[in-house]
């Protein structure tokens, strides 16, 4: 009979494997919608000249955002930064500059944060 005392002992004791793989299938979740977005973003094609943006491209311009949050903890060590996820990608048949957004797996020819900014100017006025 599972009394109440071995039940909480059982609770204890699974507890920290129900974290850990609580952990393991965040991790997990994590690296599939990466490769799912970075997928996407190789078969899009570009909306300038129509040809697929190809994964080298995108994996170039995954790399460089990565780059760029690193850059910026190591100016602003101890901040916490809450950032939309922003991959410049150069397409590498006509060399427009597109931005992906791997959150909403979105293809922009214009930055958001570039109309962002154009707001805050337009309502500071
Ligand atoms: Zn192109």
């Amino acid at each position: 009979m599972l009394t109440i005392c071995q039940f909480a002992l059982w609770a204890l004791v699974a507890l920290p494997f129900l974290l850990l793989l609580l952990v393991l299938t965040a991790a997990a979740y994590g690296h599939h919608s990466l490769q799912r977005s970075i997928r996407f973003v190789s078969a899009a094609p570009c909306p300038k000249c129509g040809k697929g943006v190809g994964r080298a491209a995108a994996l170039a311009g995954k790399d460089r955002y990565r780059q760029k949050i690193q850059e910026m903890m190591k100016q602003n060590p101890g901040v916490k930064f809450r950032l939309v996820a922003e991959w410049e990608i150069e397409c590498p048949h006509c060399g427009i500059r597109l931005y992906f957004y791997p959150g909403g797996n979105k293809i922009e020819t214009t930055s958001i944060f570039a109309n962002h900014q154009r707001i805050e100017m337009t309502g500071a006025r």
